[in-house]
């Protein structure tokens, strides 16, 4: 069995982002030589999310509005997490989109359903992240 285990790092500019990872999940997929296995990928901050979805502009803003609509970031007193921290909302938004997805790896490739697209969702940002990305197969 092959395995490979890598992080993916950012630090955002903005509070909130979501980015697209696929072309670094795929080079890893790639460097790992796996032709059939998995391909786990989660983020390993309690404050963001590793999601699959549609790398769609529209549907990321609505994704933005409607996470904002059940957990929104201001009034920040109104949680009982921010007790001198302010980012109840993130973690809630964590929850509500996930920690991790697994990918299968066929012929040496993600084997993505239609439009399927890795994402980073990132709820409290500006500061230094990561994801893991661990690929086992033969
Ligand atoms: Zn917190």
């Amino acid at each position: 069995m092959k395995s490979l285990t890598g992080y993916l790092w950012f630090n955002t500019k903005t509070k909130k982002a979501f980015i697209n990872i696929t072309p670094q999940v795929e080079e890893l997929v790639k460097k790992s030589k796996v032709m059939e296995g998995f391909c786990l990928v989660n983020a390993m901050h309690i404050t963001s999310s590793v999601f699959i979805n549609d790398d769609e502009p529209g549907l990321l803003n609505d994704f933005d509005v409607w996470l904002e609509k059940l957990a929104p970031h201001t009034p920040t007193s109104q949680y009982q997490h921010n007790n001198g921290e302010d980012n109840a909302d993130a973690h809630l938004k964590r929850s509500i989109m996930g920690r991790e997805v697994v990918v299968a790896i066929t012929n040496g490739e993600l084997d993505f359903g239609p439009w399927e697209q890795i994402f980073y969702g990132e709820f409290d940002g500006q500061r230094k992240k990561r994801v893991l990305v661990k690929i086992i197969g033969d």
